[in-house]
């Protein structure tokens, strides 16, 4: 087993700032990554989004401000100090579950953690919250993790790779800051240290989590598919010491489903995806340019999405066939025949929604 390290994220590596120790340092240790690296490196891809300055002016504030309000969640949780410890038997994990949902979540499920869970350094993206922790080793300190689900917006996906995809996304974002800060603070006044994973802070990579907490499973674009809203969702995870009653992860066939569908992979303008599998630390992935895909976020200005919406799962499937689809090559291939039927490649709508549509726009 290999700990996860946040600085060898995409996002991480093309944030250093080129001539900069950390710079020289990270490429002297890898150096397949720097000439790609460097092709992205001080590009700030919502700059790009193909929109006249008037949209833009009305519009983005919308999901600008976003970060301003996680900051804010991000501190009240870390403020927030652990109070006297209430004792709590392992069976009220059904209730952490629910109490989650209240708050906000779509599905939750919760998770052991390990050494093996965290990643072994920050990769430096806390800037926002003004925490400045590129090389920081991350401490195993929780016990275990309650991971859940956040779904955005279909038709604002449906809409990808314009400004609503990035709606979705970003307001997908907030809503796991606001679970996450919640939950913290709830176990917190309970006794039980904790601690709310944020877009703007992880301390491990939550899809391994997801997919272990059972809540879908890892298809052929890396993302957590999940049975009922595919990957039309956003993680979160709130790690923390109260003992709790373990998820295990599941199994509906996706696997060989990915072989029939691979619409995520055809769909995807910048080739990123993959058919090939890897294994990474006893979990199935698939092998991803990382890169390509990033670079397909620079032109659009968005983050595209065109793989959320492209799958079957995103846009609903029929769960009666789900349920006999596994070990059923025929069925599998019948349901992706319906979804192409019903959707074509893919279930893109190229209207704009009312919310950014503007009195004089076609
Ligand atoms: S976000 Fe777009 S470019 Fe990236 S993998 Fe998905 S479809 Fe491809
Ligand atoms: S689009 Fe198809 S191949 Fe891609 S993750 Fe979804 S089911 Fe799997």
């Amino acid at each position: 087993m290999k700990k996860y390290d946040e600085r060898n994220t995409l996002f991480s590596r093309v944030s250093l700032v080129k001539g900069s120790k950390e710079y020289i340092e990270f490429y002297k240790k890898n150096p397949e990554f720097k000439d790609l690296d460097d092709l992205h490196r001080g590009i700030s891809f919502r700059g790009n989004i193909k929109k006249e300055d008037n949209f833009k002016e009305l519009f983005f504030p919308l999901i600008t401000n976003n970060k301003m309000f996680i900051k804010s969640l991000h501190e009240i949780s870390e403020n927030f100090e652990v109070r006297e410890k209430v004792q709590i038997d392992k069976s009220f994990s059904k209730n952490i579950k629910e109490i989650t949902k209240y708050y906000g979540a779509t599905d939750v499920g919760i998770v052991k953690l390990d050494e093996h869970s965290y990643y072994s350094h920050f990769g430096g993206l806390s800037d926002y919250l003004g925490i400045d922790n590129y090389n920081n080793i991350i401490k195993d300190r929780y016990k275990t993790a309650i991971v859940y689900t956040i779904l955005m917006d279909k038709e604002m996906i449906n809409r990808a790779p314009h400004f609503e995809e990035l709606m979705a996304t970003e307001e997908a974002y907030l809503k796991v800051a606001q679970v996450g800060a919640r939950l913290c603070v709830y176990l917190k006044s309970l006794g039980y240290d904790s601690f709310s994973n944020n877009s703007e802070i992880y301390l491990a990579p939550l899809v391994p989590l997801a997919y272990d907490a059972g809540l879908g499973e890892i298809g052929m674009s890396n993302h957590l598919v999940t049975l009922e809203h595919g990957d039309n969702v956003r993680l979160g995870a709130v790690f923390t010491n109260l003992e709790l009653d373990i998820d295990k992860p599941i199994d509906f066939g996706l696997k060989e489903f990915c072989k029939y569908c691979a619409l995520c992979l055809i769909n995807c303008p910048a080739n990123a995806i993959s058919h090939k599998e890897r294994i990474v630390n006893g979990r199935q992935f698939y092998k991803f340019r990382d890169d390509l895909c990033y670079g397909l976020w620079t032109k659009s200005g968005t983050d595209c999405g065109i793989c959320i919406q492209s799958c079957p799962f995103t846009q609903g499937v029929d769960f009666d066939k789900v349920k006999r689809m596994k070990d059923n090559p025929e069925l599998m291939e019948e349901m992706v025949k319906d979804h192409i039927k019903k959707y074509t490649r893919r279930k893109y709508t190229k209207d704009d929604l009312d919310i950014v549509k503007l009195e004089g726009d076609e």
